[in-house]
């Protein structure tokens, strides 16, 4: 059943004024086109009314609304508009400081930093350590210096953890290179589920613990795309009852820096195994680095190597409003940028975030970051873009701002080449 309607056009009983429904959060985001597959609001309604439809993976209707607006007020393109909150140029501008002067709001008890990590023009946002970081010993298929899934398998190992939410690859034939959000509760799990996936999971709907067997409190780490963590952020600083999801089991989290992602049908299934004759069952690994999307086979040979923007109209277009390629408000951030091939540049960004790497300690090989400068650019770029579209929403005749090839020159002055690692 997918659709219920007002309580009045059931049975008479009027509707309280100012309430919000989720076919608002429906015609506004996920009819829009802008629904950027976090799973936000599936995870916060209370009475689990929002489910997940198989065929389009966006969030659906699955019992009656009760109109709390909760789904409206955390999804990151609804109510959680966090790039509102911002003013309306991120980077202090000499010229118009004293017009404008910088917002500061670091004050880490405040809401808005919770959610957000501070004010944007922090440049890196709240750092505590910074660090170019892989993986000590083999751990699998890794993305870039394997840190994240290092530091799960070390977390798992101390004790201090007993799950982490990741993204294991589909085993349905028809979902080759398909990421899948799932709970790894051992270091084998963490293993299988290494890697990028270039498509969201509606992560946070997988936060209903219950087909996992954990313990009675259990403690969760969870990696994601910084607007899966803003979600996170933001239902861990407002409490309300919850439904089936554990939002208050989660104590550590990933940010995964994103400057866009993908719908799977659109991209792995249109754009390269049926454009591009990609055959998915022979590629080791997928990356988009420099400006462009690289897809390598197990062999060696490269089978797509193209400026991603040949693939803009397969990304989700609810990223071109997203400004926080750093995740600024997750524990610990991650990234390929910024340093070398075979490492991953870690920003650590909490207390709490610390204590998990120095848990983790003995499995990582550390360095300092090779070209922090390069994290920036892109940062100063991504926001930039969102900008302009924030722009075009008040003034629809403002040109719309794609210049693909400053995605290039974010990436010049890093001497970051793509790596193979082999499935
Ligand atoms: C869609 C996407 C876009 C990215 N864009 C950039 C970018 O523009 N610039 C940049 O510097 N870095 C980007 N990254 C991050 C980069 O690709 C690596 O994930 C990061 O450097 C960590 O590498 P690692 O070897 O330490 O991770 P690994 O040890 O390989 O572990 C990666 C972890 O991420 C999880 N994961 C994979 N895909 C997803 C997903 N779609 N959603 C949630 N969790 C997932 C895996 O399950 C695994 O736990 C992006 C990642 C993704 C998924
Ligand atoms: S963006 Fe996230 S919270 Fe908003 S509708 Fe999509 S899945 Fe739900
Ligand atoms: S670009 Fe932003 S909105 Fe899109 S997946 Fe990445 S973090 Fe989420």
């Amino acid at each position: 059943m997918k659709r219920y309607r007002l309580r009045e056009q059931m049975n008479g009983v009027a509707e309280p004024p100012g309430k919000v429904w989720f076919w608002e959060l429906e015609a506004g985001v996920i009819g829009a086109g802008r629904c950027i597959q976090c799973g936000t609001c599936v995870a916060v309604c209370p009475s689990n009314s929002i489910g997940i439809d198989e065929g389009t993976n966006l969030p659906e209707l699955v019992k009656m609304c009760t109109g709390c607006s909760l789904c409206w007020d955390f999804c990151p393109r609804g109510g959680l508009r966090y790039e509102a909150l911002w003013p309306p140029s991120t980077q202090a501008r000499d010229e118009d400081a004293e017009i404008h002067p910088a917002q500061s709001r670091a004050d880490s008890s405040d809401t808005y930093f919770s959610v957000s990590g501070g004010p944007p023009a922090d440049g890196f946002g709240a750092v505590v350590e910074s660090y170019a970081v892989r993986a000590s010993a083999e751990i699998g298929d890794v993305q870039d210096g394997g840190a994240v899934s290092a530091l799960l398998v070390g977390l798992l190992a101390a004790g201090e953890i007993d799950g982490a939410l990741v993204s294991k690859p589909s085993t349905d034939p028809d979902e080759r290179w398909k990421g899948i959000a799932t709970i790894a509760t051992t270091a084998d799990e963490v293993r299988a589920a290494s890697g990028s996936f270039y498509n969201q999971t509606m992560a946070l709907a997988e936060l209903d613990l219950a087909p996992y067997g954990l313990p009675p409190k259990p403690r969760i780490a969870v990696v994601g795309t910084p607007c899966e963590v803003q979600g996170l952020r933001a239902m861990q600083a407002r409490r309300w009852p919850t439904g089936a999801h554990r939002v208050e089991a989660v104590v550590l989290t990933i940010a995964l820096m994103c400057t866009k992602n993908f719908d799977y049908r659109a991209l792995t299934l249109r754009e390269l195994r049926d454009k591009r004759g990609v055959d998915l069952d022979r590629v080791s690994k997928m990356d988009v680095i420099r400006g462009r999307l690289i897809v390598e086979y197990r062999d060696g040979e490269l089978a797509v190597d193209e400026p991603v923007k040949d693939f803009h109209g397969a990304a989700l277009k609810g990223c071109d409003e997203c400004a926080d390629f750093l995740g600024r408000s997750a524990d610990i951030s991650v990234g390929s940028v910024g340093s070398m091939s075979g490492w991953t540049s870690v920003l650590v960004r909490t207390e709490r975030g610390r204590l998990a790497f120095q848990a983790a300690r003995s499995r990582l090989d550390v360095r300092g970051l090779d070209d922090p400068a390069a994290l920036l650019r892109l940062d100063a770029l991504d926001k930039k873009i969102a900008e302009r579209n924030l722009q075009r929403k008040l003034d629809p005749d403002a040109p719309l701002f794609i210049d693909f090839e400053e995605h290039v020159r974010a990436y010049s002055g890093s001497d970051r080449q793509p790596v193979v690692i082999r499935r």
